[in-house]
This record gives C-alpha cells, structure tokens and sequence, in this order.
C-alpha cells in the first residue's frame, strides 16, 4: 500500500494521528527533504528505508514505489503542508492508477492555516470576507492568465499567496495594483510552526522592505486582506440573540 501523507507545516505534533500511525508502520519512506522536518522520521521503523525526493526525478520516485509495491512494502510518500496544495501528487497517482496500484491520501494541515494561526487571525471575518483564496505567482509553473495576481486581488478576499516570497516585489505590486490601494494590511510568516519561524508584519506600502530587513527569501506564506487588521462584524453562531441547531436565542 501506497499513503501520500500529509506532513503538516513542519512542527512534528501537527501531522494526522492517521499519518504518524502510516509513518510508524512504513517500510519506506519518501520526504520531500526540502520542506519536510527531518523530525517527522524519528517515528519510523529502526529499519525503514528513507528517501529524499528533493534529488529525485518523478520517474524515480515512481520506480521506488513500484518496486515496494511488488515487494509487498508499505510506503509513505511524506509532503509538506496538505498534499492537495501544490504537492505535484495528481501525476504520482495517476501513474499508479494506470499500473493498478492501490494508493490513499491522508490529509495534513496546510501551511496557510498554520500561517493564519501563527498571526493569530482568522481568514473568514463576518463583514470582512468569506473566501480564501489560495494562489503563487508564476514561477517556473506558469499561472493561468485568468488567475493573475491583479485580477484575484479585485476580489478583496482574504489571500494566502504560496512559493512567492522570492519574488515579493512583483507581488506588492500586482496587489497594488489590484486593490488600487497600499494600505492593505499584510502579513509574510517565514516557517510557520518551526523554531525558527518569523513574522514580518506590513502594508503594501511596507512589507517588501521589511521581509528584505528580515532576510526571508523563500518558505514563507504571504497572506494578505482586511482580515489582518480592520472591525468587523460579531458572528451570527455565538450571537445571544440568534438561535442555533443547538441554541435558542436568549429572550
Ligand atoms: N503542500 C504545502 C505547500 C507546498 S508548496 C502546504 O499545504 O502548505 C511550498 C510553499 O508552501 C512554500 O514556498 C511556502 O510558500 C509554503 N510553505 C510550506 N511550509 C511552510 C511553512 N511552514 N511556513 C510558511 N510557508 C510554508
């Protein structure tokens, strides 16, 4: 059997139960080295096979598991954040569904929740906005042009832009551009849940020169939107003078 495990944002203690119980079971293990905590693979078998998919080609992380497969070993293909976010997973596993091998995904806790809860903010405000988009910029993965960072900023939901912070100047200004403001509160977290995660805390006006003093270049979620910093309204669900499913509204 084949698990995509989601490996949460990096502190150990926010993998699955599920995940860390594949991980204690797995005779192979395949990390993505670049994001993954090396703290994840203490819970492993003394003599689990490890792999790091950062030097690995998709034809080679395929060859592993195909062969695990054939050797009746389990395998667990560990990702950063939630596997179903720029994981590059859809072409692993529609690789091992042409070959009939049996795979499930196990979810984690993606990196912009970790983000949002390392600011201490939460990315759904009565009032403020109800949609959270989840985006990059183009990097060497190409955007749709529908989906340029202008047009999504139109929208003013609450953003959380991934695999972007190398390039903050380009996306300062297409957020500029698309809010036709710079007073939008911004927020870039570095790490998110490690030891050494940073905050940079900003305006359009600002962040860029802030995550340059801070010396963040790259894994760092960007989220950005009203949501950081503005009044808004009381939600309905704990209102006194609301009833619920499982409340009645005081009199
Ligand atoms: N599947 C992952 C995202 C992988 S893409 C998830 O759900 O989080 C890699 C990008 O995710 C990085 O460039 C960065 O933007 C973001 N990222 C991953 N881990 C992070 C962390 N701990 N803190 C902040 N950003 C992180």
């Amino acid at each position: 059997m084949i698990s995509f495990v989601g490996a949460g944002p990096g502190d150990v203690e926010l993998i699955t139960l599920k995940g860390l119980k594949r991980i204690e079971k797995a005779d192979i293990i395949i990390y993505a080295g670049s994001l993954v905590s090396e703290d994840h693979l203490k819970y492993c078998k003394k003599d689990a096979e490890f792999y790091n998919s950062a030097h690995m080609n998709l034809d080679e992380v395929l060859e592993v598991m195909k062969k695990a497969e054939h050797e009746g070993k389990s395998v667990v293909r560990l990702h950063t954040g939630d596997p179903s976010i720029y994981g590059a997973i859809q072409e692993q596993m529609d690789s091992l569904e042409r070959e009939g091998i049996q795979f499930e995904l196990i979810p984690g806790v993606s990196s912009f929740t970790a983000a949002a809860a390392a600011i201490k903010r939460e990315l759904t405000l009565p009032g403020v906005s109800q949609t959270v988009i989840l985006t990059r910029i183009a990097g060497r993965t190409p955007v749709p042009e529908d989906e340029d960072l202008v047009s999504l900023a139109k929208h003013k939901a609450s953003m959380a832009i991934f695999l972007s912070v190398g390039n903050i100047g380009s996306v300062v200004e297409k957020l500029i551009e698309g809010y036709g403001s710079k007073d939008i509160p911004i927020a870039v977290v570095y790490k998110a849940s490690w030891n050494d995660e940073k905050i940079v805390l900003g305006t359009l006006e600002d962040i860029e020169e802030r995550v340059a003093r801070a010396g963040i270049k790259r894994q760092a979620q960007i989220l950005v939107g009203d949501f950081i910093d503005s009044e808004y309204s009381l939600s309905k669900l704990y209102d006194k003078n609301f009833s619920t499913g499982f409340r009645k509204a005081k009199k």
